[in-house]
C-alpha cells in the first residue's frame, strides 16, 4: 500500500478510492505466500498472491511433490525410472512406458526437431563424457577426441527414439536421454498448471532464475531482473503479467577450467565440444519447456545463426550476449527489455522475420 492511499479526511478517502479504482498503483496488498526448496540441482522459489493461506499451503505441498517426482524420474544421473529407459532404448527391444512419461519424450521429439537438432535430448553420452553427470566434476582432463569421435560417428539423436502407441524402442546403442535441457521448463510448467487447478490466478515459480509467471502481484506486473553473464547482479528487467517465462542458458551455470580455458556444460551436438560464440541466451515464451529448449538449441547455434532457430522454434523475443559482449535482441524484445543503470551494452536489433 502507498503512503498516498491512506486519507487523513473523509473527502479525501472518497476522492482517493475512486482514483484507486483508476490506477494499479494504489490497489490494495493483496495476501502473498513463498516457499523455497532446493531441487533440480538449484533453489525453487514458490510465490503465491491473492488465496488464502490454507489454499496457499495445499498448493504448495502439490507443487513440491511435483517436483520431488519429476526430479527424481528425470535426473540424468540416478538410478531411476530414466535409466531403466535409457538401458532398454540402447537393447532396440520394444518395452512400454508409463503413460505419464510418454508427454514429456514426445515433446523432446518435437523441439528436437524443430531446432534442427541442436536441442538433442538424446545426447547424454557426450554429456557424460564431459564430466557434467555428476553433481561434482572431479579434475579429470578435457576426453579424448577419439572417445568424443565414436560418438559423433553414432550420432544419436531423438529420432532414433521411436513411439508407437504405449510402446518405444530405440535404433541407436548409444542413446541416452538427458533432460537436462528442458527439464526446468517442463517442471516449472506442471507446477503452474497445479497451482491453477487450486484457483491461484497470481502465482510466480522461480528456478534459480528461470521462471514462469502468471496474474499479477497487487495489480502490478511481476517485474523480472536477467542476469549479468559477467558479474554479480542483473543487466535487464522486464515485465510480466499475464502468462509467460523466461528462460536463460549461460556458459557460467555450470563448467570447469583446465589452464585458464572454461568448459561449460551446454554441448554442440555436431562437434562434441561445448558450445563456442555464446555467453548466455534469454528466451521469453508462454511454455517453460519450449522457452527453456530453445534458450538451450541457440545458445548452441550462436551469435551467426540463432535467428533461424529462432523462427523454427516460433520464438520472438530473444536475447543472445555473444562471447565478445555483442548483445542482439529481437525487435519483440527491444520493446520489453530495459537495460539497467550502469550498463549500456552495444546492441543490435535484430528483425527475426527475414531470417525465415
Ligand atoms: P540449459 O542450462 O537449459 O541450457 O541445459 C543444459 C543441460 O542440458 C546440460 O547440463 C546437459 O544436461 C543438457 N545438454 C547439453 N547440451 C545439450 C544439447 N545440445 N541439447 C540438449 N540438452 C543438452
Ligand atoms: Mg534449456
Amino acid at each position: 500500500m502507498t503512503v498516498g492511499c491512506q486519507p487523513k479526511g473523509l473527502w479525501i478517502a472518497v476522492l482517493l478510492v475512486m482514483m484507486s479504482l483508476l490506477t494499479s498503483g494504489c490497489s490494495k496488498p493483496q495476501p502473498e505466500f513463498s516457499e523455497t526448496v532446493f531441487t533440480f540441482g538449484t533453489l525453487v522459489e514458490i510465490t503465491i498472491v491473492g488465496v488464502d493461506e490454507a489454499t496457499a499451503d495445499l498448493a504448495y505441498t502439490a507443487a513440491l511433490d511435483d517436483l520431488n517426482y519429476m526430479h527424481n524420474t528425470w535426473h540424468a544421473w540416478q538410478e531411476n525410472a530414466l535409466a531403466r529407459i535409457n538401458n532398454l532404448l540402447r537393447t532396440g527391444g520394444s518395452f512400454s512406458l508409463a503413460p505419464s512419461i510418454l508427454p514429456l519424450i514426445s515433446k523432446a521429439k518435437v523441439l528436437s526437431e524443430q531446432s534442427n537438432g541442436l536441442f538433442n535430448p538424446a545426447i547424454g553420452e557426450l554429456v557424460n563424457l564431459w564430466g557434467f553427470h555428476s553433481d561434482e566434476r572431479d579434475d579429470s582432463p578435457e576426453p579424448l577426441h577419439e572417445d568424443i569421435q565414436v560418438l559423433l560417428d553414432a550420432a544419436p539423436s531423438m529420432q532414433d527414439v521411436v513411439i508407437e502407441g504405449l510402446n518405444m524402442h530405440g535404433t541407436n546403442d548409444r542413446i541416452r536421454l538427458d533432460f537436462g535441457g528442458f527439464a526446468k521448463g517442463v517442471a516449472v510448467d506442471a507446477v503452474i498448471e497445479h497451482l491453477r487447478e487450486f484457483g491461484i490466478q497470481n502465482a510466480i515459480v522461480n528456478a534459480g532464475g528461470d521462471l514462469r509467471a502468471i496474474g499479477q502481484k497487487d495489480g502490478r506486473p511481476w517485474r523480472i531482473g536477467i542476469r549479468n553473464p559477467d558479474a554479480e547482479g542483473v543487466i535487464a528487467s522486464l515485465e510480466i503479467s499475464g502468462d509467460e517465462s523466461v528462460f536463460t542458458s549461460g556458459d557460467y551455470e555450470r563448467y570447469f577450467e583446465i589452464d585458464g580455458k572454461r568448459y561449460h556444460h551446454i554441448i554442440d551436438p555436431r562437434t562434441g565440444y561445448p558450445a563456442m560464440g555464446t555467453r548466455s541466451v534469454t528466451v521469453l515464451h508462454n511454455s517453460g519447456a519450449v522457452a527453456d529448449a530453445a534458450a538451450t538449441a541457440m545458445f548452441v547455434a550462436g551469435p551467426d545463426h540463432w535467428k533461424t532457430i529462432a523462427n523454427n522454434m516460433g520464438i520472438s523475443n530473444v536475447m543472445l550476449i555473444g562471447s565478445d559482449g555483442r548483445v542482439q535482441i529481437t525487435t519483440d524484445m527491444a520493446k520489453r527489455l530495459q537495460f539497467e543503470n550502469g550498463y549500456a551494452p552495444a546492441v543490435t536489433v535484430i528483425d527475426t522475420s527475414k531470417h525465415q
